[in-house]
């Protein structure tokens, strides 16, 4: 059964570019309700700690999600914890779908970023949340005292690896190449750290362990093809994200990595439909664009909301 109200606007993601476009769109007079399928924040709310949003030299990605989030509410903005099922954008209104009933809303701002990517390797799916894990910040407690490899050579990857390594005896960052996508400054700051070892040009080959847990990880050199094997408890695999959008792929533009297509102002192809953050094609994915995003987004809704 379809609610009675219809919302000016519903947001797909309750992350950075979410909450803006929230709190933009209640600070412009429009009712919106946000769709979060765990806890506010998205990605950022399972980051460790956060030291390039201005105005906070050093947050937890939590702490910041809430802010954020209470923020948004502040200003009006209904949420609801249920994972979208479909969308039908082309209506009029258009109806979000979620695990908690059907939602009517004018327009759409799909903010729901992505998802990790897998490595996809014998072992990893046999020993997920027993040895594999996605999120360090979620799961770095579960390895204190014991050796753990990070795999990739992203800012994820620096950043799990630092919070791991307060935590954890030992850290191995496995990355495929020498050169690294993240930010000089973190890769300056691991180095310094003498419990984390880089192990270059090396691709991860099976995980393994016994009936309960991971006990070692087999790695393959890219260079020379030598396969060795790293005796550790865990893997945090943090080699990139895929964006959410398949739900989205029949009526809207994506491009070849599935990233929604929108500009600068957020519009897709389809009228009243705008993409924000991370699911968009865009150079820089950070909280601080992604937050941009929303409060464009709300901008263009509101403009378009007004025709
Ligand atoms: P990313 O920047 O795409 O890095 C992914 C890493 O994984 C790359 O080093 C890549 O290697 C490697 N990789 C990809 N596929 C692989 C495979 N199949 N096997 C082995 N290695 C593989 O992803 P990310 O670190 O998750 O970051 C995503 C975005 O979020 C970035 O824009 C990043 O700057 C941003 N971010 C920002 C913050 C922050 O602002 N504090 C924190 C975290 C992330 P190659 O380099 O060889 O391609």
């Amino acid at each position: 059964m379809a609610e009675k109200i219809i919302y000016d606007i519903g947001i797909i993601g309750n992350g950075p570019a979410g909450a803006t476009a929230a709190i933009y769109a209640g600070r412009a007079g429009l009712t919106s309700i946000m769709f979060e399928k765990a806890s506010p924040g998205g990605q950022m709310g399972i980051t460790s700690i956060i030291e390039n949003y201005p105005g906070f030299p050093s947050v937890e990605g939590f702490e910041l999600a809430m802010l954020m989030n209470k923020q948004a509410k502040g200003f009006g903005a209904s949420s609801k914890t249920s994972e979208v099922k479909s969308v039908d954008l082309l209506s009029n209104p258009k109806v979000i779908t979620t695990s908690r009933g059907d939602f009517e809303v004018k327009s759409v701002i799909i903010a729901g970023g992505a998802k990790p990517r897998l490595l996809g390797v014998p072992g990893e799916e046999e020993y997920k949340g027993r040895g594999v894990s996605y999120c360090a910040t979620c799961d770095g407690m579960f390895f204190r005292g014991k050796e753990v490899i990070v795999n990739g050579g992203g800012d994820t990857a620096f950043e799990d690896a630092l919070y791991l390594s307060n935590i954890c005896s030992k850290v191995y960052i496995v990355h495929r190449r020498e050169g690294f996508r993240a930010s000089a400054s973190s890769v300056k700051k691991a180095g310094g750290h003498d419990n984390i070892e880089f192990i270059l040009n090396a691709v991860v080959k099976e995980i393994s362990g016994d009936e309960s847990r991971v006990t070692s990880v087999t790695l393959k050199d890219t260079v020379t093809g030598e396969e060795k094997k790293v005796e550790c408890s865990g893997i945090f695999v943090a080699v990139g994200r895929i964006p959410e959008s398949d739900l989205y792929k029949d009526v809207l533009n994506l491009d070849p990595a599935g990233y929604i297509v929108a500009g600068e102002d957020c519009r897709t192809n389809v009228d009243g439909v705008f993409a924000a953050g991370d699911i968009r094609t865009k150079k820089l994915r950070q909280i601080v664009t992604a937050c941009a995003d929303g409060a464009n987004a709300a901008e263009e809704a509101g403009k378009w909301l007004e025709k």
